[in-house]
């Protein structure tokens, strides 16, 4: 059975002259363990498609499952990175993991123990105790994939997480995601509009086309690591 399930999900903005389309009726089914890339161009609907299966946003029409389970809401079953650093800035790299460990009720040495795990993961074991602001781009989207790991998520769900860091960090963050997607088998459904992006990272590649928004084709993508 799928792990994902989006059947005939529409959304609608309302605004003048009827609104803005921003998807049309879009089924997507997401087996466990792929890696999907949901590529495109600007205002396309993809965000809007990975904020309806987070639960921040609302289909006009549709449903979507999770386990076959309607989704009402974000919850702990599907993490998040998006390109926005989403941290915390108050918090400390090991609180901001311990976050979701946190709301979940673990004592505070179990939170402190898997947090350390994905903070290591993701190799930031020396910065544990620094904020934010004191960390380059990179490191804070390492801190937040480390945050949604450590929740233990059915599925990870990326909006261009990579988008707004330089071409080297970026591929090294490629490569980390890449090499926790084999280790872990994780489901990952991950937006770009980056074309070699979408190709490196994923198993099946759904292509998706403007005005209004709809899935184009979806296809499957032979893995061709390493990159070199
Ligand atoms: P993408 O992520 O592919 O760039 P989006 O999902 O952000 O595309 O946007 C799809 C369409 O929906 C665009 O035309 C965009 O302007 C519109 N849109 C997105 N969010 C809103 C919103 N909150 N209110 C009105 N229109 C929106
Ligand atoms: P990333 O590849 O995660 O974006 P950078 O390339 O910016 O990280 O940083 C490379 C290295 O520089 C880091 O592994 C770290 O050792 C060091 N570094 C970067 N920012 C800081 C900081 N704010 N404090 C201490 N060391 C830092």
């Amino acid at each position: 059975m799928s792990i994902l399930q989006v059947s005939g999900v529409a959304k609608t903005f309302a605004g003048k002259g009827g609104g803005t389309v921003a998807l049309e009726a879009t089924d997507l089914l997401v087996q466990e363990n792929d890696f999907i890339t949901i590529l495109g161009p600007s205002g396309c609907g993809k965000s809007t498609l990975l904020r309806m299966v987070a639960g921040l946003d609302t289909p006009t029409s549709g449903i979507i499952s999770l386990d076959g389970k309607p989704v009402a809401g974000p919850g702990a079953d599907r993490g998040m990175v998006f390109q926005s650093y989403t941290l915390f800035p108050w918090l400390t790299v090991l609180q901001n993991v311990c976050f979701g460990l946190r709301e979940k009720g673990l004592p505070l040495p179990r939170q402190v123990e898997i947090a350390r795990h994905f903070i290591a993961r993701v190799g930031l074991q020396d910065f544990e105790q620094h904020f934010p602001r004191q960390l380059s781009g990179g490191m804070q989207q390492r801190t937040a994939l480390a945050r949604a790991l450590a929740n233990d998520p059915r599925i990870l769900l990326m909006d261009e997480p990579f988008g707004a860091l330089d071409h080297q960090t970026r591929e090294l963050m490629q490569e980390l995601l890449l090499g926790i997607w084999e280790e872990q088998r994780k489901t990952v459904l991950f937006v770009t509009h980056d074309i070699d992006e979408s190709i490196f990272m994923a198993n099946r590649v759904v292509v998706m086309s403007a005005r209004p928004g709809r899935i184009k084709c979806d296809l499957p993508v032979p893995l061709a690591h390493p990159r070199h």
